[in-house]
């Protein structure tokens, strides 16, 4: 809730204005039950515990890297769901990976989010306890946040953005929007949407291959917005915006990392204020697709960048536990069975 809406709640209960601040204050601690708010009267906490509930995750698995600090956790929700997130360190902090939806319809080839389809939404205050159940466990503060767990963000939008009021309020987890990325498939409709929102956060636009017969084989949502819609949309967002535009873009080999690939997408990008985000393809079980060995990634940044564009490899973490994009929710959902 945002304060505005906790004043409410209070006041219907005949509370006075300072408790929402009080309650506020609470939640931002990360206090997941209304009995540990000493400061506030037994009768109300008895009667917000009736009547309302603060959203949590339970650590189901829990995967420490040995090489880099990078922590993959297995949540459990309320419904008995599983859903992923990884908790990263870099020089500037922490960064948490959040998932947005369990499952993904939107079905991309090479990602394992998607093989059973869509369960549910996730709520705003399930992607903030996300967030919180990483802080409290490794007892750090959390300054960046990408949404790029599972699930696709602007296919459960309105949760998406509010979340983004949410997790940004100083009075709330205080995360600048700044610090903040939002990733999509291509996603037009909800491109279009955001724009309207102006918020200061980074989005990310999985393209992942130049040309459309290429993409609509690896996403299915190319067949319902091709490369010159999606683009147009981004040009379009960052008229508004005036921030830059990540792509990322997942090399697989024998698929997308020809040399004309690479002339095509420096072709295309040509006018947009981006940087290209190079992500050797993580292999999934279920599929066949490899990523291509080093020096061909290398080389088809070289060549990006001999054509202006501006193009790094993305470290990869925690590279000595399992995967994620879904992969580790599966094998957990497995052994469960
Ligand atoms: N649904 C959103 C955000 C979640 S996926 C999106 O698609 O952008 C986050 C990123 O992981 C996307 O760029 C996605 O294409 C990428 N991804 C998914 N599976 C992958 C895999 N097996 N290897 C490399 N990147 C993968
Ligand atoms: Fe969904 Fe993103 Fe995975 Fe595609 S890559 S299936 S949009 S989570």
């Amino acid at each position: 809730m945002t304060e505005a809406e906790l004043i409410e709640l209070l006041s219907d209960m005949g509370q006075p204005k300072f408790r929402a601040g009080q309650l506020y204050k609470w939640l931002q601690s990360g206090v997941t039950d209304f009995d540990g708010m000493t400061d506030m009267p037994k009768s109300l906490r008895e009667k917000l515990s009736d009547t309302c509930y603060i959203a949590d995750v339970k650590i189901i698995k829990r995967l420490q890297s040995k090489i880099d600090e990078t922590v993959k956790y297995v949540y459990e929700l309320y419904d008995g769901e599983y859903i992923e997130s990884v908790l990263m360190k870099y020089e500037h902090g922490y960064t948490v990976c959040i998932s947005t939806q369990i499952g993904c319809r939107m079905g991309c080839s090479f990602c394992a989010s998607g093989i059973n389809g869509l369960s549910r939404n996730l709520t705003a205050s399930e992607m903030l306890a996300q967030i919180m159940a990483a802080e409290r466990d490794n007892n750090i503060r959390v300054s960046n946040v990408v949404m790029m767990g599972m699930g696709e963000p602007l296919d459960n939008f309105d949760n998406s953005v509010r979340f983004l009021e949410l997790v940004s309020s100083d009075k709330g987890m205080n995360i600048g929007l700044r610090h903040i990325s939002l990733s999509t498939s291509g996603v037009v409709s909800g491109i279009e949407k955001l724009k309207e929102y102006n918020f200061p956060i980074t989005l990310s636009i999985s393209l992942h291959a130049p040309f459309d017969d290429i993409r609509s084989s690896m996403m299915k949502v190319n067949r319902k917005w091709n490369i010159a819609e999606l683009l147009k949309a981004c040009k379009e967002y960052q008229k508004v915006t005036t921030r830059r535009i990540s792509f990322e873009y997942a090399l697989i080999e024998g698929v997308n990392d020809s040399k004309e690939c690479a002339e095509q997408l420096a072709k295309i990008l040509k006018g947009i204020m981006c940087h290209v985000n190079l992500i050797p393809a993580n292999p999934v079980k279920e599929n066949s697709f490899k990523k291509p060995d080093k020096t061909k990634i290398l080389h088809f940044k070289r060549l990006l960048e001999s054509l202006g564009v501006n193009a790094t490899v993305r470290r990869t973490l925690g590279s000595d536990i399992d995967a994620s994009c879904g992969q580790l929710r599966r094998k957990a959902k497995e052994e469960k069975l």
